[in-house]
This record gives structure tokens, sequence and C-alpha cells, in this order.
């Protein structure tokens, strides 16, 4: 089998051939390039890991990016840099919005076993498929059919109150299981579900499965309240909420079992209609969450016009706090305006227990993160659920 291949660029020799050296150990086939030039030219798009120095003379690494994303690059992207944190975070986001596989970035200094242990987590994406079917996207027509053959399936994953950890609510997280690609993440269709019409469909069979787990869950008196993220496209239906209760009768369920979660960026696209659907919903008893706070563009006085009961703080936020001053100072400041507002606050992505102590100091309200639990079926969220209440 060929060893993954892994491509360094920077100008510094010792540190190319440091860098080399530790990829070499953990089996990577290495190839280095002292000068950013020369890689424009030369490079045959062969790579799996691409390791960036983003200062250079003569080009700096923002150009290679910019190079990288043009061409489509599909390696995952190491950013290294001796700079302030800031501007690896930025560079960070252009490659994220220019869709590049972004990995991690590296701060100079960093230490062998340091470079090692990070190299080794990478987990190494095939560049090809070998069927030539599954290769690319899912398409629109089969999206439809996994509608009409329920092939859509609900993972859960615990929100967990920091004070009282045996206190916690879960949040619905929807997957595909196709039949010949496996279990698919919901970034692979909604936006294709919402670009072609299909998200109203899609959302009624979601708040199906939900709602009927739901009922499922309180009848073993579990009594697990449930959040369903609804799409920008649904919340524009007048009749959403006259619809909803209907659904919700059928499951002789009550609203406020139940959150929507709705993001930031969703309310920005038509506000007064949102507004409206959701304040009626509010009053009918739902909970509202504001989902990836802090990657939209919402004013403080749309913030207050919504009844939210709840704010999510975008998991990049959090998964940042480690590493850089301005992550950590957002976490701190959107927990102190949720609760002058008069709302929980959720801190998603939490990863380590270094972060969940952080944020239990910070006096955040709520954590979801793979620290807690990873999202995962009913069946295992009910036996995580019995576990904790032993
Ligand atoms: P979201 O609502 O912000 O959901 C949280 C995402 O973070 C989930 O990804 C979850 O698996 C992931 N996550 C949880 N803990 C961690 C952690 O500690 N670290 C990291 N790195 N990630 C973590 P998922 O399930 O792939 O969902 C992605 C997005 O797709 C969701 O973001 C939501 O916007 C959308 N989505 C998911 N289910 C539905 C649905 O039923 N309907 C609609 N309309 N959208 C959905
Ligand atoms: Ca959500
Ligand atoms: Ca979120």
């Amino acid at each position: 089998m060929n060893l993954p291949r892994l491509t360094i660029i920077d100008d510094e020799a010792d540190l190319v051939d440091f860098i080399g050296l530790i990829a070499e150990q953990v089996n990577f086939d290495v190839e280095k390039y002292l000068d950013a030039n020369l890689f424009m030219k030369n490079y045959q798009f062969d790579s799996d890991v691409i390791v960036l120095d983003l200062m250079m003379p003569n080009v700096d690494g923002i150009e290679v990016i910019r190079y990288l994303a043009n061409a489509h690059c599909k390696a995952q992207l190491v950013l290294i840099s001796g700079f302030d944190q800031s501007i690896l975070h930025s560079a960070q986001e252009l490659a994220k919005e220019q869709n590049l596989n972004f990995y991690g970035c590296l701060s100079k200094p960093f230490r062998a076993h340091e470079l090692s242990e990070f190299l080794s987590n990478l987990t190494i994406l095939p560049q090809n498929s070998p069927n030539e079917d599954l290769a690319h996207s899912p398409s629109i027509d089969e999206v439809r059919t996994a509608i009409t053959n329920h092939e859509l399936i609900m993972y859960y994953q615990p929100k967990i109150e920091l004070s009282n950890p045996l206190n916690f609510s879960v949040e619905a997280l929807v997957r595909w299981q196709h039949p010949k690609r496996g279990l698919l993440n919901p970034d692979s269709f909604i936006p294709l579900s919402e670009e072609y019409n299909l998200i109203d469909d899609m959302t009624w069979e979601i708040l199906n499965l939900v709602l009927a787990q739901t009922q499922k869950w309180a009848a073993q008196k579990l009594f697990i309240k449930t959040a369903v993220n609804m799409s920008a496209v649904t919340l524009k239906d007048l009749n959403l909420p006259k619809k909803i209760m209907t659904l919700m009768q059928q499951y002789h369920l009550e609203p406020s079992q139940i959150v929507l979660e709705v993001t930031e960026t969703a309310l920005m696209e038509e506000l007064i209609k949102s507004l409206e659907i959701l304040t009626r919903l509010r009053m009918k008893g739902f909970e509202l969450s504001i989902d990836d706070f802090g990657t939209g563009y919402s004013s403080l006085v749309q913030l207050h016009r919504i009844p939210f009961s709840e704010l999510k703080i975008d998991a990049s936020f959090v998964a940042n706090m480690d590493q850089d001053a301005e992550s950590l100072a957002i976490v701190e400041t959107v927990i102190l305006l949720g609760h002058k507002l008069g709302m929980k606050v959720v801190a998603e992505g939490v990863e380590s227990k270094n972060n969940l102590m952080k944020l239990k100091n910070m006096n955040c309200d709520i954590t979801q993160g793979y620290y807690n639990c990873r999202p995962q079926s009913a069946d295992d969220i009910t036996q995580w659920y019995m576990h904790q209440h032993v």
C-alpha cells in the first residue's frame, strides 16, 4: 500500500527537515518545498496533507491558500506560523471559507512529540473513491428517495447542565443511512435539500421521527426534552405553527417538551416573517434556541425582539478557547450577554475537561460536545441515560 503523502512548504530549511523527519516517523511519504513559487509551479496535487508556513519571503501563505482553493485542492491543510494567534486564526477562517480541508494550526515553536502526536491524529481522507458512482456527492434524486424510503435516522446528543450533570436534554441530529454510501452527515444533504425545495418534506419526516422518539421516552418516564433544528427555509412558512401543533397533538406531546433551534444566520434572511412565526411558536409554549451564535450578524436589538430562551455559542469559539485569547473573550462576553437577556447559555463543541472547567468557571449553564457524549442512536442514548441515573 502507498504511504500517505505530506508536502511541506516553508523557507526555513531546518524546520522543513525537522517536520519531514517526524512525518516520516509516523509513516508519511514526505515532499519538501523551500520556495512557495516553485511549489505553485510544480505541485502535482497528489498530497494527502499540506503543511504550509504562513510567513515566507516573496510569497505569503495567504497567496498559497488562494492558489490551492482555486485548484479545488482536496489535501488537508496544516498552517504553521510564529505570528500571534489572531493572524493564524484569520488564515484558518479564510482557508475554511474557500472550502479547503483545513485540519489544524501549529504555532512555532513546537516540540517533536507535539508534532508527532498532531500528525498521527490525522485521518487520511480518501482522494478518489474506487466506485465512480459514489465519488461525487449525493444527487437531489437520491435525497428524494431517501425521504420516501425512510432512510433518514436521528442521532441524539446530550445537552448537560453544568451545575447538575444529571439534568440534561438532547439535541436531535439527522443522519442518512444510505444503502451504499453508509452513514452520511447532514452537511452532505441538508444544504442540497434547501437549495432544491426538499427541505420542507425533510423537516416533516425529521419532526415525525423526533416526536415519535420523544413520545417513546416520555412513555418510559424518562422525560427527555428534545431539541430539533429548524431550517431557515421552513421558518418562512406562515402555517408552520399550526402544522406543528397538529403534529404535536398526534404524538400527545406538550410544546414545553420541544426546543426549536434556529441558526443566527437563518434569522437574518427574512426577519419579519420569521419573527412572527417564532413569536407564535413561543406563545404556544415551544422553547426557542438561537444556534451557532457569533457566526451571523444579528444585532442585539433583533436578539432582544425574539423571545429566545436559550443561546448556543458556536463551537468554533469554544474549540479555540485554549489557544486564542480572542475566542476566550468572546465566549466570556456571550455568556454575560445571554444571562443579561434572561437566556440559558449553551456551549457547543466541548471536547475536553479543561474546556468544561473553564466554562463552569465562567458560569455557562449547559455544555454539549464529544467530551460528555458523542451523538448516537436513540437506543444508545437511552442506555447512556439509564447509566447516568443509577
Ligand atoms: P448544529 O446544529 O450546530 O449541530 C452541532 C454539530 O456539532 C453536530 O454536527 C454535532 O455532531 C457536532 N458536534 C457535537 N459535539 C461536538 C464536538 O465536541 N466537537 C465537534 N467538532 N463537533 C461536535 P452534525 O450532526 O454533523 O450536524 C451539522 C449541522 O447540520 C447542525 O449543526 C445543523 O445545523 C444541521 N442539522 C443537523 N441535523 C439537522 C436536522 O435535523 N434538521 C436541520 N434542518 N438541520 C440539521
Ligand atoms: Ca443545533
Ligand atoms: Ca450549533
